[in-house]
């Protein structure tokens, strides 16, 4: 099987998945979006309402402003794969509990083998504690490279927690994820181009 008929065949697996209580709340399972072959994955909580009906990450309000965030860095959804720490709607749009997360890791994780990102964008406390499972703060962890399996991981706010916090001025969570995005285009271009082993040790000295 190619890669794309291992993450459909995954895909399916989600659709039909009872391993955690969400399944009994759920319109649809909400597997992925963007381009399976990107270099970039950006990772989310879960599926709110308008994901749950639609059955793709990252719709709505945040969604448009997740748009918005990889514009200005010149990226868009073709150039990223995106998917969420749980594939089902948690009731109400609460976050999904420690057991819920773990129950639907595995999906994740594969997705990722399959994918081989060289970045990996968690976006929110529950996407940094889902994958990394540590309890980290998003305040604190937000802008640092952390490492996942060999793989650059950057913690970056929620797109629905800038949209809750509109100030723009130096120092608030609009100015400080801009920054953010910054550092992330440009390990992007980094990885991109064949890497200098002065520019190799920098990093490493760096991280
Ligand atoms: S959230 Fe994940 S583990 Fe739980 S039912 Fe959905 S697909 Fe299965």
């Amino acid at each position: 099987m190619n890669k794309a008929e291992q993450l459909a065949e995954l895909a399916a697996e989600c659709a039909a998945c009872t391993r955690c209580g969400l399944h009994a709340g759920r319109t649809r399972s909400v597997f992925s979006d963007g381009n399976p072959a990107a270099r970039i994955m950006l990772i989310g909580e879960g599926p709110g309402y308008n994901e749950d009906q639609q059955g793709k990450p990252f719709v709505g309000q945040a969604g448009q402003l997740l748009d918005r965030m990889l514009a200005a860095i010149g990226l868009d959804r073709q150039q990223v794969y995106i998917a969420n720490i749980v594939k089902c709607r948690p009731p109400g749009n609460r976050t999904p509990t420690p057991e819920e997360m773990q129950a639907c890791l595995g999906y994740l994780e594969a997705q990722i083998a399959l994918v081989q990102p060289q970045i990996i964008i968690l976006s929110g406390a529950t996407a940094l504690q889902g994958l990394l499972q540590q309890k980290r703060s998003i305040s604190r962890s937000r802008g640092q490279w952390l490492q996942w399996q060999g793989i650059w991981c950057m913690p970056i706010f929620h797109p629905a927690y800038l949209l809750r916090n509109a100030a723009r001025d130096k120092g608030s969570p609009k100015w400080l994820t801009w920054q953010d995005l910054k550092a992330i285009k440009a390990k992007y271009l980094a990885l991109m181009t064949p890497i200098t082993e002065e520019r190799r040790i920098k990093d490493v000295n760096q991280n």
